[in-house]
């Protein structure tokens, strides 16, 4: 029988045979299968689900809301049908954004705590930027508590777009305008906004986005180089309310694609892209570390159209409005149904993820390997450092080295910059209230919530100067607490790492090597593929002549067909 610790290693292995083609990154879509459920196209298939969901919802005053919600047409419609008028205007006249999540002072139940967290469009407000053939509605469009085979679950429908709006500090502006490559990934060389600037989800702000079409309504400019815009996911799921905790031997490890979805309908992505070291298989990017440039000021981006986080989401906890003054309301659910916390566990006192980066820089280091500075052996179980180390046979970087992102961006390759560099330290879970799991969550009071219960945490440390840095595992895992009652994109129940197979869907340039996906760089250039292809000639390609004959920036083919190695 196989421990949970070397189950654990044994899906991470697992997970570099199945992702190593994946992409997740800047390359022009994260592999991830999008949370898409087709909506019936009969309304009466929705009406006759809809008879069996329970009179509890959200907005108690009628409890025939609920089933009016999708069809948007409620009591405010002045913002919802905007045919005549300009987008300027419906923009201006959705201030009135929905922060009934913020007002729970009061604990209810688990199941009426639950349906009160999600942030439910009760006025039909549409999507700023992003549109398709209609207006997009943003946030929640219904959360109604339903029974399956006897257990209570939550239903959610949402189209994954958030309503964000940020106005850019100092701190925001300095990110941008100090971007290495600014020049490139701003259109003319700087952003277009600057300190006290009120963007709003999908505002251009100058950039270069080479991922989407640059026509209204994508949000073209919104995004970095890379990435595809975001698009209505029409997303119905559901989340078990009382999540059942895992047998310890059979914890589910994190998988590519949604893990969730935030209070607001946007996708949770995990620490993962999908990338590694020359695509081996050996050492895996971490997301929010490998792909730092290639998000947006919230920070987000898309995968096949599903807008997601990776890290702390900025803009959410702002519009929760948790500034650390005492433990965060619930930002999300996880697919085993487990909420997730924002990063305070009190006032002024973050959560503590208990994994710390492996000590590669002294030869008596429990956790390096035989050369100082050199990545030549994984743990042998990432859950206990004391089981030593085992070499492996493959290339790395060593911590010194320098790397370059899918995006052309560069990094230093220090300890913590790959997911096996991280180990579970058991000593950091120590009772105490900041105190969290190998899974990244704790037992205890959440806000609104009679009863305690086990959640997650986001995890982030806070510098000297007040600023913040964010933290492995960012949310959970790498394995969850729970069953995984919910279906949401690749992580089917029991499944693990399922996923379309290698070689399926529409695949992004890999950094290390491989043929890169010609049909998405072709549309991310705006050629079409035949002359990208004719451009290119044979292997290897001739990227310089090729950018001359297709008169496209040879830095936007380069950083879209990286070379190998
Ligand atoms: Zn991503
Ligand atoms: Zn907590």
């Amino acid at each position: 029988m196989k421990t949970s610790r070397e189950r654990l290693l044994l899906a991470s292995l697992v997970t570099a045979v199945t992702i190593a083609s994946w992409s997740c990154s800047s390359s022009l879509e994260d592999q991830s299968i999008p949370i898409k459920i087709q909506t019936p196209n009969t309304t009466t298939t929705q009406e006759t689900t809809t008879t069996q969901e329970t009179t509890i919802t959200q907005t108690p005053e009628t409890t025939t809301t609920q089933k009016t919600t999708t069809t948007q047409t409620p009591e405010t419609t002045t913002t919802q049908t905007p045919e005549t008028t300009t987008t300027q205007e419906t923009t201006t006249t959705q201030e009135t954004t929905t922060t009934q999540a913020l007002e729970p002072e009061v604990s209810l139940t688990t199941p009426e705590a639950t349906l009160k967290t999600w942030m439910i469009n009760e006025n039909g407000e549409t999507a700023a930027v992003i549109k398709d053939e209609s207006f997009i509605p943003v946030n929640i469009e219904s959360a109604v508590l339903t029974e399956i085979d006897g257990e209570l679950f939550i239903k959610i429908t949402t189209s994954g777009i958030p309503n964000y709006v940020s106005v850019i500090d100092e701190k925001t502006e300095t990110l941008l305008s100090e971007r290495p490559l600014a020049n490139r990934d701003f259109r003319e060389g700087r952003p277009l906004v600057g300190v006290g600037s009120r963007v709003q989800f999908g505002d251009d702000i100058g950039y270069n986005s080479t991922g989407c079409q640059n026509l209204s309504g994508t949000g073209y400019g919104y995004w970095p180089p890379g990435p595809v815009c975001p698009e209505n996911q029409e997303i119905e799921t559901t989340f078990a309310i009382y999540p059942t905790e895992a047998n310890e031997n059979n914890s589910e490890t994190q998988g590519l694609g949604s893990i969730g979805l935030w209070v607001n309908g946007v996708a949770v992505f995990g620490w993962g892209d999908g990338q590694s070291w020359q695509q081996e298989g050996n050492w895996h990017n971490i997301a929010a570390i490998a792909e730092e440039y290639d998000l947006d000021i919230c920070p987000g981006h898309s995968a096949q159209g599903t807008y997601h986080h990776h890290s702390h989401p900025i803009c959410l906890a702002e519009q929760l409005e948790d500034i650390g003054d005492s433990h965060s309301p619930v930002y999300g659910f996880a697919i085993d149904g487990v909420p997730i916390a924002g990063p305070w566990v009190d006032s002024g006192l973050l959560a503590r993820s208990s994994w710390l980066p492996r000590n590669y820089s002294t030869s008596d280091s429990t956790t390096g390997c035989a050369e100082i500075g050199k990545r030549t052996c994984h743990l042998i179980d990432q859950l206990n450092p004391d089981a030593g180390t085992v070499e492996i046979n493959a290339s790395a970087p060593n911590t010194s080295d320098i790397v370059t992102s899918q995006s052309g961006n560069t990094f230093v390759a220090s300890s913590g910059f790959y997911m096996e560099d991280w180990y579970y330290e058991s000593s950091l879970n120590d009772d105490s209230l900041q105190a969290l799991d190998e899974h990244n969550g704790h037992f205890g009071k959440l806000p609104g919530y009679t009863d305690p219960l086990y959640h997650y945490h986001v995890t982030r440390e806070q510098n000297n100067d007040g600023s913040f840095f964010e933290v492995f595992p960012y949310y959970i895992g790498p394995t969850f607490y729970g069953e995984i009652k919910t279906i949401l994109g690749n992580a089917p129940p029991g499944g693990g790492q399922q996923g379309p197979p290698p070689g399926a869907g529409q695949q992004g340039a890999p950094p290390g090597g491989g043929r890169p996906d010609l049909s998405a760089v072709a549309q991310a250039l705006g050629v079409n593929v035949a002359d990208l292809m004719n451009a290119l000639g044979p292997p290897p390609p001739d990227l310089q002549s090729a950018a001359i004959e297709l008169n496209v920036p040879l830095e936007e083919l380069q950083a879209l067909m990286p070379p190998p190695g």
